[in-house]
């Protein structure tokens, strides 16, 4: 069992995870009030995958990514639909889990929603008030902000630099405009409420996820707390806030933080715009391309995004694909060079989950043995590679052609639906006559183009 480090953002430094207990991770989930884009799939597949490497090497992890379905922008957007916000919830929470489930990943072991963690919150919010940590006003409970020490610590702000945003409307409630909200009492044009003992309302973001984490991973301190670094103030800051005032013990013991995935950096094409949605982009470039792009990083530095850094991920999983169709993994042991490189491999993943550095490696491999194909070290180079791509989610590219179309074709129906849209009807041709030479037929339906095989 290898030795995992990963960076903790409240003491900025490498600690090595617990190997002797269960490894609880929690990284928070999506608010579903629109269908996700390609920014909340990042924490989904960092923390997936690490969980999965975790287990590999024979920890325990538990990994648990909530739902968000009791919100504001919930009520908003179900609003302007016309349709009831828990209607709007479940539709959204639905198209999460199919859009989540084609990456090829599995799930995580508990996926818990705010609407059935409403028991738990009403009690955590309870003993909050009890303790003298939280009040009742007009039916909304507040977080007394100044009644817990700690406060600041992850985001290392002064109370000076703060603001909840929440609005004017609490303003009047709050004994302290630090405060924020663990309970909203139900407003006029709001359809979905819990009773409570402040009466009927709902409960406010953060607070949804110290419970539903504690309802999940039990007894404080958890191992792991993860989500996007948009997340570390005021949503983490508070969710330390109202556990640790509850339970006079630590929240988690390492907070793990992915970067932004940042549109500004590329000059946005309409279509590029759209792929902004994940199922837009598994359209558009398919699941590995999707993982590919969303590992090319370093988790916790932010990620250019566009058709540039989808297209090379595309084009790198075409060169291990082609790579392991010339030396399908076969059951040899590995010579020494290639059982160094699946070695370095793990030891990036080791290393704060290092995937970019641990891609180089797989890289790297099938570059050495392009160039020394008989070098006796070498040996069984399929077999290694293919096990470093499972680890990372890209385990398909080894597998024999599915009936499908494979990348090449997506790319060139991206490229068509791209052309049509400038009305470039000449190049929207060119492609569809080369999706024809590899036996695949443009449909043009309600939904957009769909590729179809050639009778
Ligand atoms: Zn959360």
């Amino acid at each position: 069992m290898r030795e995992v480090r990963v960076r903790d953002t409240m003491s900025g430094e490498l600690v090595t995870l617990d190997r002797e207990s269960e490894v609880g991770i929690y990284a928070c989930g999506p608010t579903v009030y629109s269908r996700i884009h390609i920014g909340n799939a990042r924490p989904f597949v960092v923390f997936s995958l690490l969980a999965r490497f975790l287990r590999s090497e024979g920890y325990r992890p538990k990994l648990v990514i909530n739902v968000t379905d009791i919100n504001d922008k919930i009520y908003t957007a179900a609003a302007e639909r016309g349709i009831g916000s828990s209607e709007l919830a479940a539709e959204m929470t639905a198209a999460y889990f199919e859009d989540t489930g084609r990456l090829g990943l599995g799930r995580p072991d508990a996926e818990p929603l705010a609407t059935e963690t409403v028991g738990p919150i009403i009690d955590l919010i309870a003993t909050l008030i009890d303790d003298g940590h939280a009040y009742e006003s007009g039916g909304d409970v507040y977080f007394s902000v100044r009644s817990f020490d700690g406060y600041g610590k992850l985001s290392h702000r002064s109370t000076g630099e703060m603001e909840q945003g929440e609005g004017d409307d609490a303003g009047s409630l709050k004994r302290d405009p630090l405060d924020f909200a663990l309970w909203k009492a139900l407003k006029e044009g709001e359809d979905t409420s819990w009773e409570s003992p402040w009466g009927p309302g709902r409960p406010g973001w953060h607070i949804e996820c110290s419970a539903m984490a504690e309802a999940e991973l039990g007894q404080l301190p958890f191992e792991i707390h993860g989500g996007g670094s948009d997340l570390v103030f005021p949503h983490h800051e508070n969710e330390i806030a109202q556990s640790e005032a509850a339970r006079n013990r630590p929240l988690a013991r390492i907070w793990m933080h992915n970067g932004m995935i940042e549109t500004g950096s590329e000059k946005m094409s309409k279509s590029v715009g759209n792929i902004f949605q994940l199922s837009e982009a598994l359209d558009v470039y398919g699941p590995e391309s999707v993982v590919a792009y969303l590992i090319s990083g370093h988790y916790r530095q932010p990620l250019a995004f566009g058709d540039g850094p989808l297209s090379q991920a595309r084009a790198g999983n075409e060169r291990l694909r082609n790579f392991l169709r010339e030396n399908p993994p076969a059951a040899e042991s590995p010579g020494e060079a290639a059982a160094a490189a699946g070695e370095r491999f793990r030891a990036a993943l080791a290393d704060d989950f290092n995937t970019p550095r641990a891609m180089r490696e797989a890289f790297d491999l099938v570059r050495s043995v392009n160039q020394s194909p008989q070098d006796p070290s070498l040996a069984g180079a399929g077999a290694v590679l293919a096990g470093m791509l499972d680890l990372v989610g890209l385990g398909a590219l080894a597998e024999a052609e599915d009936s499908g179309p494979d990348e090449e074709a997506l790319g060139l129906l991206a490229a068509r639906n791209e052309a049509r849209e400038s009305k470039d009807w000449a190049r929207a041709d060119e492609m569809r006559d080369r999706l024809a030479e590899l036996g695949w037929e443009v449909r043009d339906g309600a939904d957009g183009a769909s590729l179809v095989p050639r009778g």
